[in-house]
């Protein structure tokens, strides 16, 4: 914290040269799907001035999905999009769709869900999981490099709506996964974009992110990628959805294996079907709230320099 301080004072923080302050020390892989503890250092920002997104690279296939048309959204007030629950803010024309990934960063998912989209030369929304930034910060880092849009679907995913869980403790739920998505990104907020899990809105907190500037996002259709039991049923979810309702926000999860299998066929359906892709964009990234930040890495334990693996730092010497 007293060495971020001076570092953000003295100048930007680089994504891609990571600072100090900022330094990530990995935090090791879980196992299975189910959140876990991680390691790492970090101090709370200040008003940092904030590096611009890198461009989506040069698309090099004639016969790309592409994107359509880019739009900025003005998160004053804390718009809602999806139709599944807001009704308000109808902007998609026919035939275009919006891409949004759920739950990453996830090891094998998120890359080859990147690697897709690169193909098609297009983009998406990623609503990731805070926990999950934190085990896998190079992976997140790989996804906002790209062009992608990062937004964030708390911290551990929490069913919001839960009685058991008190408002502080909802709170703590959304604001740690903006702060660990922020630490994972090494100092870079990301854009005010917010999902709930489950999309399960209790309305407490629908007012909160209004307060915060925070859009939320629904969608206008599921993949229900997460039932799904092979990629063909992902893509014919969507394909069958998008031709009834002829647009929308399509919700899929880089966290799932088929998801990432189905994508490659699904955008040259898309293609085939004249679907153009609409990017989303932030006006403005998120401001975090210092005591969050704080709270994450406290989360990731002690702070420390080394970023040694175990293996290098510890040698059984007799047994
Ligand atoms: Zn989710």
């Amino acid at each position: 914290m007293r060495i971020a301080t001076g570092l953000i004072v003295a100048g930007t923080i680089s994504l891609l040269a990571s600072s100090a302050a900022w330094s990530q020390a990995l935090p090791t892989k879980p196992a299975a799907a189910a959140p876990a503890a991680a390691a790492a250092p970090t101090p709370p920002p200040a008003a940092a001035a904030q590096p611009t997104q890198p461009a989506r690279a040069a698309c090099s296939n004639p016969n790309a999905l592409g994107v359509g048309r880019t739009v900025e959204i003005d998160t004053t007030g804390g718009p809602g999009f999806g139709f599944e629950h807001f009704k308000e803010l109808d902007f998609l024309k026919e035939k275009e769709v919006v891409l949004t990934f759920d739950d990453g960063p996830w090891l094998g998912n998120t890359p080859a869900v990147l690697k897709a989209l690169a193909e098609e030369c297009t983009t998406g929304i990623f609503f990731t999981i805070g926990k999950h930034a934190t085990y896998y910060p190079e992976i997140l880092k790989q996804v906002y490099a790209a062009g992608h849009t990062v937004g964030t679907h708390t911290w551990s995913h929490q069913a919001l709506v839960n009685k058991k869980l008190s408002e502080d403790q909802r709170k703590e739920e959304i604001e740690k996964g903006f702060s660990a998505v922020k630490w994972a990104l090494g100092g870079v907020a990301p854009a005010p974009f917010f999902r709930f899990p489950a999309l399960q809105h209790p309305p407490e907190m629908v007012t909160y992110l209004g307060e915060r500037n925070i859009a939320i996002f629904s969608c206008d259709l599921d993949s229900f990628d997460f039932k799904a039991s092979k990629p063909q049923v992902v893509i014919d979810n969507v394909m069958r959805k998008l031709e009834k309702n002829g647009k929308g926000i399509v919700l899929m999860h880089d966290f799932h294996k088929h998801t990432a299998e189905a994508l490659p066929e699904l955008l040259k359906r898309l293609k085939a079907g004249g679907y153009k892709v609409v990017a989303m964009r932030a006006k403005a990234p998120v401001q975090t709230l210092p005591q969050y930040d704080e709270a994450v890495i406290k989360d990731l334990k002690l702070p420390t320099m080394s970023s040694r693996p175990v293996s290098s730092v510890v040698t059984t010497v007799s047994e």
